[in-house]
């Protein structure tokens, strides 16, 4: 048994207080790093050492699959035992857990099938082409917007209120692809929630029956929950047994649909419910830390929460300005190569970014410093292209009626089918309300095909209809070895692609079959999945670089937005320029600012030990060229706390540039006064001699005497002082 002491040692009081509330509601309210999710590790294990609560009887929920498994691998250790019948997950891991138990009642077929975004997107792009519309003027991206939001706020299409002819054709477009997925027997992930809500409402005995089996349940980054997962929660936990824990200024999801005001209405549905504030924060050196709340407090409309530390100042926030994005990556790979020097691992090291984009430049300034990386929540596993192909045979195999997969493979590799045909084909679908499959296999019995065309759909649904044979008689990963091979597209790969690209696909379908063979492992574990069905759904719904999980250690580089409850000791915020961060979009939008710095505030406190701040006055983003001025978050930073870095040579001299600390004065954020006879150079002009100059920091114009390009005025940020 547990020494139950254990579990409450490593807490301090108001933690400690909230770890032992008795079983009715509570909500955790506090800043970032001061122990909200180790609270709830700890209140989990808590519950069932001491007040005996079955593992059975709780339920976590977490923002990220990769958080969950965290989190019931650190109540494993607190419990020293398994946590079998524990449900940890996200909200949507859970919802589909739920259909899946209960599919009949929830109106799917048992072989339903997780529709990812990209999935998606794609057949809503089919649908806005069979209704015959433009698909320039109906971008599917939009409309898979418009539908996502209506479904998060618990809207189907019948319910949309139509009264001008954008919304109705967007209903419309909406209506087909309602049916068209109840056809397939596809969930996309708002749908997820959507479905579970109604299942609970519309069967109240089964609803009762979770009542009464989760006793308790928890709820991780609460602030950032939308309205359809709130009244899940409701739906879910009618009586008092919830604690939700976050934080006002870590809510970065306003954009979609998160409410923050779920906070306020979480303590009015669930009444009395107790608050608790912790206000010490753990993770951060007490410089991180003032930066983060100097930032913060430009934000009006706060819940108001201190943070202090008892740590200490720790080093200063390194502010590095960098002539444009090359140079700025350049001197973060050789920072993180330093940072190692200092006997610092990799892992301990994070680059966050705002935009996704700018991770190649980043990507290839890392690689030319051999060091190795991972893209967090980026480049998925799952999405690449040979591993979507093999995952749509086996989706095939499962489910006939899966349109979405029948679209990507039918001719992939290629069997001479070509788009004629295929319109055939969706025209007959559309008009008898049938799957692709269902019309293909109608159609083989009539005359309308071309005896091309028929060869090539007969060999295919034999193909399938084989592979589903050898489904039944093997394991997990010898059917999806034996897909990657009956299907050509192994062959195809390595026909169409040479060296390296060819190695890595290889490689990646190799991985695929590795990882189903893990499916074989935990087939007993799981309740009413086949293999097949919850390898299906695990490739849907994780957000996870499987492949880079195994291999060496690495840094990890991620959107601001995908840190979230993360720490390193070592963390670059890199692109810190107005318009890119704040970004441009949110700086039109009400609330958009205050999301921004809550960002900002998110990314500086993921720091432990050493937070360094990188801006590039000139940066290639979707192909423009744009000057940027340092990020507004920057300048709110005390100045006493950063500590400016800037290169000694000119861009010429890049290679063999060092750098140095530069004095207040010469630092970017004071760039004001200029020296008449100082070496200015400048990328296409060269280098030159500064002659005169009209105004201050980065908007002054300065006369400059280029050594080939003679006499000229450029506005400050267009040049490099020396
Ligand atoms: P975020 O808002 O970023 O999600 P959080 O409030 O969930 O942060 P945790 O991740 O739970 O914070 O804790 C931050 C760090 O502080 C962790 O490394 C945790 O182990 C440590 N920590 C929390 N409480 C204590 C404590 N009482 N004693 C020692 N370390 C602690
Ligand atoms: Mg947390």
């Amino acid at each position: 048994m547990i020494d139950t002491k254990t579990l409450i040692q490593q807490l301090n009081e108001p933690q400690r207080e909230a770890v032992t509330h008795p079983e009715s509601p509570l909500l955790v309210l506090a800043g970032a790093g001061s122990g909200k999710t180790r609270v709830l590790v700890h209140r989990i294990a808590w519950m069932a050492a001491v007040n005996s609560m079955s593992l059975h009887s709780i339920l976590a929920v977490t923002f990220t699959n990769k958080a969950a498994a965290e989190m019931r691998s650190r109540v494993e250790s607190l419990l020293s035992q398994s946590t079998r019948g524990l449900w940890i997950g996200t909200f949507h891991g859970i919802a589909h857990r739920l259909l899946r138990l209960h599919h009949n009642d929830a109106q799917l077929p048992e072989a339903f099938q997780v529709l990812d975004t990209d999935d998606q997107v794609r057949l809503v792009k089919r649908i806005i082409k069979d209704l015959r519309l433009d698909d320039k003027q109906w971008p599917a991206r939009q409309t898979t917007w418009f539908i996502n939001s209506h479904k998060e706020e618990g809207r189907r299409a019948v319910a949309i209120p139509a009264h001008d002819d954008f919304t109705l054709t967007q209903k419309r477009i909406y209506e087909h692809y309602e049916s068209q997925c109840q056809r397939s027997g596809l969930v996309d992930f708002p749908e997820l929630l959507l479905r579970t809500l109604e299942l609970l409402k519309e069967n109240p005995e089964l609803a009762e029956q979770y009542h009464r089996r989760f006793q308790h349940v928890l709820v991780d980054e609460f602030q950032d929950t939308n309205d359809i997962q709130y009244q899940l929660i409701r739906a879910l936990v009618p009586h008092q047994g919830i604690t939700v824990v976050g934080d006002d200024d870590q809510s970065i999801y306003g954009w979609r649909g998160a409410r923050i005001e779920n906070l306020n209405q979480f303590t009015q549905d669930y009444h009395p419910a107790k608050t608790i504030r912790l206000e010490q924060n753990y993770r951060s050196t007490s410089t991180v830390l003032r930066a983060a709340n100097a930032v913060i407090a430009n934000n009006l409309d706060r819940l108001g929460k201190e943070l202090w530390t008892s740590g200490e100042a720790g080093e200063p926030i390194v502010h590095y300005h960098a002539f444009n994005e090359i140079e700025e990556a350049r001197y973060v790979a050789e920072s993180l190569r330093e940072y190692h020097e200092r006997d610092l691992t990799f892992n301990d090291m994070a680059v966050l970014y705002r935009s996704n984009a700018q991770s190649r430049v980043l990507e290839e300034a890392l690689i030319r410093e051999r060091i190795p990386y991972r893209i967090y929540g980026g480049l998925r596993f799952f999405e690449r292209a040979e591993i979507k192909d093999a995952l749509c045979y086996l989706r095939l195999i499962f489910n006939r009626n899966d349109d979405a997969a029948f679209e990507r493979v039918i001719n992939t590799p290629a069997r001479g089918i070509g788009e004629k045909t295929l319109a055939i084909i969706r025209e007959f679908a559309l008009k008898q309300e049938l799957s692709l499959w269902q019309a293909v296999t109608q159609l083989l019995t009539t005359t309308e095909l071309s005896g091309r065309a028929k060869s090539g759909f007969s060999q295919f649904v034999a193909m399938i209809n084989e592979m589903e044979q050898v489904a039944n008689q093997s394991l997990l990963h010898q059917l999806v070895e034996h897909a990657i091979h009956d299907s050509g597209i192994f062959r195809m790969y390595q026909e169409k692609e040479k060296g390296e690209k060819w190695l890595s696909r290889k490689e990646n379908l190799e991985e695929l079959i590795n990882a189903a063979r893990e499916f074989d492992e935990l087939a007993e574990e799981e309740e009413a999945m086949s293999p097949l069905a919850s390898f299906l759904s695990h490739a849907a719904l994780e957000s996870g670089d499987t492949q880079a999980e195994a291999e060496e250690e690495c840094v990890q580089l991620m959107t601001l937005h995908s840190a979230k409850g993360l720490e390193f000791p070592v963390v670059f915020m890199v692109g810190m320029e107005e318009k890119l961060f704040p970004h441009q979009m949110s700086l039109d939008e009400p609330g958009g600012l205050e999301e921004e710095r809550r960002l900002c505030y998110v990314g500086i406190t993921r720091a432990m030990q050493f937070l360094t701040l990188t801006n590039a006055e000139k940066r290639r983003l979707h192909g423009k060229e744009v000057h940027a001025s340092l990020s507004r978050f920057v300048r709110e930073i005390p100045d006493d706390l950063i500590k400016p870095i800037r290169i000694t040579r000119s861009w010429h001299g890049a290679q063999q540039a060092s750098y140095q600390q530069a004095s207040p004065s010469q630092s970017a954020r004071s760039a004001g006064a200029f020296q008449i006879g100082q070496n200015v150079s400048h990328p296409k002009f060269g280098q030159g001699i500064l002659i005169d100059f009209e105004g201050e920091g980065d908007t002054a114009r300065l006369q400059i005497n280029f050594e080939q390009a003679g006499i000229k005025w450029l506005i400050r940020s267009y040049v490099e002082l020396g």
